[in-house]
């Protein structure tokens, strides 16, 4: 199981790995490059960091976990965040100078859903 363990153990920018974006019931990725760069942008600037807590997600696990089908993770183009030692809405608001067309706001659970959709700038929470 040697090989498995070591899966898209792969830095993809100074502050990601690949292995950070993966199913975890698959193993497999799909990552947009925009995403990645955003996500490194706001790592140098809060400067702490970044928890993803939901990267890509197969279609199998996306409706295991009750996911929106059509989710933007199953494309490659989101990622749920968490920052320790950093306020919800602080953070919110780097998130937005960064300027990501998808943002979930997810007070109680205390993280952030970004993502680099195509079409209009969509904002949301819950
Ligand atoms: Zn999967």
């Amino acid at each position: 199981m040697q090989m498995l363990n070591s899966i898209n153990n792969i830095n993809i920018a100074p502050h990601f790995n690949l292995s950070e974006f993966a199913c975890p019931y698959c193993k497999r990725i799909m990552l947009r490059p925009l995403l990645l760069e955003k996500l490194e942008k706001l790592r140098k600037i809060i400067e702490k960091p970044i928890h993803i807590t939901s990267g890509y997600r197969c279609s199998r696990y996306n409706h295991q976990i009750g996911g929106v089908t059509n989710s933007y993770h199953c494309i490659g183009l989101a990622a749920d965040i968490k920052v320790k030692d950093i306020n919800l809405i602080t953070l919110l608001e780097i998130c937005e100078n960064i300027d990501f067309t998808g943002i979930g706001f997810y007070e109680k659970k205390n993280f952030l859903h970004l993502d680099v959709r195509p079409t209009e700038r969509t904002r949301w929470r819950e």
